[in-house]
C-alpha cells in the first residue's frame, strides 16, 4: 500500500481514478491543480504522483518541472494526448511512465504497482537536525539549543524545507515553488522571511551561524562550524 496523490481537474476522471486506486489499497488525496500539488507533496509528502496535463493552472511539462524542483518521487503521467514526441520528451524530463486515455482500472493499478517497485519509498523526513537546531515537520516544532522557537507558518515551512536539505544550496524558485506554491517574481518575498527567520534564529546576514546567503544562487542551511 502507498499513498497516492491524484491531481487532475476533472471532477469525473478524478473521481475514479481515487476510487480504482483505493481499491487497489492505496491511500489516495486529490487536487486539481499543479500548485495544489506541489503544496500538498512538500507539506504532506505522497509515494507516487497521478498527473493529468492538462490542469488549468500550469502545462504538463511546467507542472513536472514544478514538481521535479521539489521532490523524488515517481510521477506517472496521465495523458489525453496521444502525442508520442511529448511523451517522450516528459519521460526525459522526470516523468517515471505514463497512461493514455482512457485507461482501465487494471492497467492503472499495474503501472502504479511497477513504478512503486521500481522506486525506494520518499518522502519528507518528520525531524531533521542540523547541528542544534532541530526541525518536527510532524508537530511543526522548532527548537534551537533546546529553546522552543516560534516562527509563522511561512517561516517554519522555509526552514523545513531548508532543513531536510541540509548542506544543500537551494535555489530561489525551488524555494518559491515549495514554499509560496508560486512559479515566478517574489524574490522581496523571500528576503524578507529569511531576515525574519534569521532574527529568530539569533543571526544575522553579516554574521550568520545556520543560514547562509550564496549570492546569485540561493540559500543553504548548514550547522555552524565550531
Ligand atoms: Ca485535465
Amino acid at each position: 500500500m502507498a499513498t497516492v496523490l491524484v491531481v487532475e481537474d476533472d471532477a469525473f476522471v478524478r473521481a475514479a481514478l481515487v476510487r480504482h486506486l483505493s481499491n487497489a489499497g492505496h491511500a489516495v488525496r486529490s487536487v486539481g491543480a499543479a500548485l495544489d500539488a506541489v503544496r500538498e507533496v512538500t507539506q504532506i509528502g505522497c509515494d507516487l504522483v497521478v498527473l493529468d496535463l492538462g490542469l488549468p493552472d500550469l502545462d504538463g511539462a511546467d507542472a513536472l518541472r514544478m514538481l521535479r524542483g521539489v521532490t523524488e518521487v515517481p510521477v506517472l503521467i496521465a495523458t489525453a494526448r496521444d502525442d508520442e514526441a511529448g511523451i517522450v520528451r516528459l519521460l526525459n524530463s522526470g516523468a517515471d511512465d505514463y497512461l493514455v486515455k482512457p485507461f482501465s482500472p487494471e492497467h492503472l493499478n499495474a503501472r502504479v504497482a511497477a513504478v512503486l517497485r521500481r522506486s525506494s519509498p520518499v518522502g519528507p523526513t518528520p525531524v531533521s537536525r542540523v547541528g542544534e537546531l532541530v526541525v518536527d515537520s510532524r508537530q511543526r516544532e522548532v527548537t534551537l539549543d533546546g529553546q522552543t522557537v516560534h516562527l509563522t507558518r511561512r517561516e517554519f515551512d522555509l526552514l523545513a524545507f531548508l532543513a531536510a536539505r541540509p548542506g544543500a544550496v537551494v535555489q530561489r524558485r525551488e524555494l518559491l515553488a515549495a514554499v509560496w506554491q508560486q512559479a515566478y517574481g517574489g524574490d522581496q518575498t523571500i528576503d524578507v522571511h529569511l531576515s525574519w527567520l534569521r532574527r529568530k534564529l539569533g543571526e544575522s546576514a553579516a554574521h550568520p551561524r545556520y543560514l547562509h546567503t550564496v549570492r546569485g544562487v540561493g540559500v543553504k542551511l548548514e550547522a555552524p562550524r565550531s
